[in-house]
This record gives C-alpha cells, structure tokens and sequence, in this order.
C-alpha cells in the first residue's frame, strides 16, 4: 500500500526529541525521505537509526536553525542528495520560563533567534526550492501561547505569535505567486516532551505541575508526539491540497475554553 506521502522528500528541524523525532519517524513510516537536523548529533543519528530499522530512508544534518549560514547548506544538501524538497516542518524550538519582568534580553532575543528567525529562514530558504519543482508544503509549529498569553512564557508567548501571522503572510504570499507552496502552523496543547518536562521541572515538583497542566485541558491528560505528528502528516500530504495559511490547533480543547 502507497505511504500518505510516498516518494515526498522532508526536512524536519529540532528532529532529535520529542515532536519533531515523532513527526519524522511518522512521515518516514508514510513514505517520505526524511532529513532530520538539531544540535546534538548523537540523538540525531539515533533517530536515523530508528528510521531506518523500520525500512525508511532518512539522514542526519548537524544544524542550528537560527544560523542563516546553515540554511543554504541544509537545502543544497537535501536537493542533491533526494532531488527535490516537498516538505519542510520548522519544528525546533526553545521555552524559557520567565514572566516579563524575570525575562532578560538576553533570553527574549535567544528565544527570537531559535524560534522566529529559524522559522523565517526555514521558510524563505524552503520556498526558493519548491518553487523550481513545483510546490511543497512547509509547516510551523507555533503553540497555543501563539495565540493566548502564558504568564510564565513571556518571549515564548511573543515567538508563537509571530509564527501563527508570518506563516499566514508567506501562505498569502505564496499563493498570489502562484508557487503551489501551503503554509500552515501547528498550536499545539501541552504535549509531554522534553521541552514540557523541563519547564514544569522549573516551575516546581514535576508531577504536582503536569497534574495542574494536564487539568487545564479540558480532555483531562497532556497530549502525547503522535497527536502533533499526525496534523504533521496530513499537512504534509496532498489530503490538505486546499489547506494554507491556517492554524491547526491540536490542544485537547485548552484553547476552546
Ligand atoms: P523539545 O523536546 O525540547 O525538542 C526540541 C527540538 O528542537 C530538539 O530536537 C532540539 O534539538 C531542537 N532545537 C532546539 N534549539 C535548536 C536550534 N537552535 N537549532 C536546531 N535545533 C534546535 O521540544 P518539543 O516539545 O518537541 O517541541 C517542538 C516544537 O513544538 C517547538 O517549536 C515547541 O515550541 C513546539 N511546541 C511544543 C509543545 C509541547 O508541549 N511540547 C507545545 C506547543 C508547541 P537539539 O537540542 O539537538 O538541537
């Protein structure tokens, strides 16, 4: 049986834990080829291994996302190696818990640089190859704070929301091109990775916090990688041919409310 994204080539950032490792396993799994990249190699190779244990095609790529050097490597790398690129999933990202008046300068502009310019340069790198091959989908993962304000995630909050109304000007923008490129984002809850371990970590007593964070969605529990990696999925696929410029929110109702 045909893969959801048989013979499509993937780059998925931040692929070394948690959703991106899930959504890159997952696309591999529905037939794409997957470059997976992140800081830590070790993680990133193993991630590899897991792909290809299972009959996928995958590699690992060394790169920090906010680096606008590693970008034109990344693409080139990809396209000579698999052709072409069809998917991009700007999926790394850092969370520092600090309220405005805790939140230095210094942690908003670190915040800015991974999780903001690392989407626009994914994004402005990616376009210029799908163009040449006749479009692609491109998916940010931006957050529920992207859409309503955390106390405790002060630059986060502003990151998300700068992903939710860029990836809303590229899609515009790659529409009115006629490029054939979607561009969408992805809200989710509190899904349990590393990323919300630590942050609850810092909050207090880790159980005590993913108690209190679990009731604060109205499904009653956290969500788990695959809940993100299947919108992951169907974005990437031509199921969403007519879906660009929206916000798929994956949150176990925490926004509804
Ligand atoms: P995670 O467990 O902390 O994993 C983050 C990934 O991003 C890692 O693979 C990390 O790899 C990579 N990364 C961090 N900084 C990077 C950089 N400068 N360059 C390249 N890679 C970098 O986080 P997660 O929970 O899976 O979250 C993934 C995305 O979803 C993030 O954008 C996050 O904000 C968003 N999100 C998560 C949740 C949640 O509840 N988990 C909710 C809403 C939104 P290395 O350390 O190897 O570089």
């Amino acid at each position: 049986m045909m893969g959801r994204v048989e013979g499509k080539v993937a780059i998925v950032t931040g692929a070394t834990k948690g959703l991106g490792r899930a959504s890159a396993i997952l696309l591999a799994r529905e037939g794409a080829k997957v470059v997976l990249t992140g800081r830590t190699e070790a993680e990133g190779e193993e991630a590899v291994r897991a792909i290809v244990a299972e009959g996928g095609e995958a590699v690992f790529v060394k790169q920090d996302v906010a680096d606008a050097r590693s970008w034109p490597g990344l693409i080139e790398e990809t396209v000579s190696r698999y052709g072409r690129l069809d998917i991009l999933v700007n999926n790394a990202g850092i969370a520092i818990a600090a309220n405005v008046e805790e939140t230095t300068l210094e942690q908003w502009r670190l915040t800015m640089a991974v999780n903001l310019d690392g989407v626009f340069l994914g994004t402005k790198y990616a376009i210029g190859a799908m163009k040449k091959t006749g479009g692609g989908s491109i998916i940010n993962l931006s957050s529920i704070d992207g859409n309503i304000g955390e106390a405790d995630l002060a630059a986060y909050c502003a990151s998300k929301g700068g992903v939710r109304t860029f990836t809303k000007a590229a899609a515009v923008h790659c529409g009115e091109a006629g490029y054939n490129i979607r561009v969408n984002s992805i809200h989710p809850g509190y899904i349990w990775t590393p990323q919300t371990q630590n942050y609850l970590a810092d909050l207090g007593t880790a159980e005590e916090e993913k108690r209190k964070a679990a009731a604060r969605h109205p499904i009653g529990r956290l969500g788990e990688p695959d809940d993100i990696a299947y919108g992951v999925l169907y974005l990437a696929s031509d199921e969403s041919k007519f879906v660009t410029g929206s916000e798929l929110v994956i949150d176990g109702g925490y926004i509804a409310q």
